[in-house]
């Protein structure tokens, strides 16, 4: 009898159930287009107000593209010290008389006296907002501190202010930071700073953009073991632009991963490239994130939908339409 010598991979070929069980493994993994609807899924959107007549065309087509996809509520930021006001109000009112969309108007405190504050918040009632993304906002350049004497000093202060002028009929966000403000003197303190804006009032909390998703978990996790018992919304930042998202990330201290840099290297001249890779990356954070247990999305538009609908269609939602036919069918 001839001796065959044994083969390197002899025991894969003995064993052809492992490479089935690897197989179905590897396809457990697929990425989330090959999986079914996910229903539960909740998303609301950001816009800021524009300045001028092509930007304002840029907004409407923006809340057209996306109003079918049903978000919870879609916001209108607003310049801090009332930059915006007019612009602000003007949005607002276009979306609440085109739409059945149930629209947030954000306020900022600083720079503005308790009155003003309760102006805008009723100037937003007659406009239909009954839900107000309550903030602090930045002080003027060269100020540290930018509040005035008998105003809010802060946003907790505010939502507590809002809380008494409006009663509990008014639907409150704020802001939170995955990554921590950068004038806050410690994580801690930033994080008491949350507690204190839920235990005046506070309904959910809207995170700072982030691209470090572990660190928004670390967050989370954080926030719970503060006793944060409220939502917290991670804010989703598709890349439409991403040298202006960097200099966005500096300012409000947002990490850049390396990964990032290198992703988007060299694609200057490559904008559909660009594009693809942005709503990748985004999608993919959407989809680490719901692996944590997350359900809802806020998504910073930058009054571009596509990315922003290419990544909600990546999660499931479906203008409401078609995502009735296709449980009808
Ligand atoms: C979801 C979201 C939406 C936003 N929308 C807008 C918008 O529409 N318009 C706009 O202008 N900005 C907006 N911002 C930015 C926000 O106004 C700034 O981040 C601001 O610096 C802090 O506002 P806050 O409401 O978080 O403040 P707070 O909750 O009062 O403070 C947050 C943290 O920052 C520290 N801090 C803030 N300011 C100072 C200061 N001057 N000195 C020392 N410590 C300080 C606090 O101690 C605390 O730790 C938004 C941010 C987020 C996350």
């Amino acid at each position: 009898m001839t001796h065959h010598p044994t083969p390197a991979h002899a025991n894969e070929i003995q064993r052809p159930g492992r490479h089935l069980e690897e197989t179905a493994e590897r396809l457990a993994r697929r990425p989330w287009p090959t999986t079914p609807l996910r229903p539960a899924i909740n998303v609301s959107f950001e816009f800021f107000p524009p300045a001028t007549w092509s930007a304002e065309a840029r907004l409407a087509q923006s809340v057209e593209a996306l109003a079918p996809l049903a978000p919870s509520f879609v916001s209108v930021t607003y310049g801090a010290g009332g930059t915006t006001r007019d612009r602000t109000l003007e949005a607002i009112r276009r979306i609440t008389s085109s739409t059945r969309l149930s629209v947030a108007g954000h306020l900022t405190c600083v720079g503005a006296t308790r009155d003003e504050v309760a102006d805008v918040v009723d100037d937003y009632r007659a406009a239909g907002v009954d839900h107000i993304v309550a903030l602090r906002g930045d002080p003027p350049a060269g100020e540290t501190d930018g509040t005035v004497p008998g105003g809010y000093r802060s946003a907790a202060d505010l939502v507590a202010g809002l809380r008494a002028h409006a009663g509990d009929d008014l639907e409150i966000s704020v802001a939170a930071y995955p990554e921590v403000h950068p004038k806050a003197e410690t994580a801690r303190a930033d994080l008491d700073n949350l507690k204190a804006k839920f235990d005046a009032g506070a309904d959910r909390a809207i995170t700072q953009f982030f691209f470090d998703t572990d660190a928004f978990a670390r967050f989370l996790d954080a926030a719970r073991r503060a006793g944060i018992s409220g939502p917290i919304v991670p804010g989703i930042m598709p890349v439409t632009n991403f040298a202006n998202v960097k200099r966005f990330a500096e300012r409000c201290g947002t990490q850049i991963p390396g990964w990032m840099e290198d992703l988007f290297a060299d694609l200057d001249e490559a904008p559909d490239v660009r594009r693809l890779v942005a709503a990748t990356i985004a999608a993919e954070q959407c989809r680490r994130l719901a692996e944590f247990g997350i359900t809802d999305f806020h998504f910073y538009t930058m009054n571009q939908p596509e990315l922003t609908a290419a990544v909600c269609r990546i999660l499931g939602v479906r203008p409401v339409a078609e995502a009735a036919q296709a449980q009808a069918g």
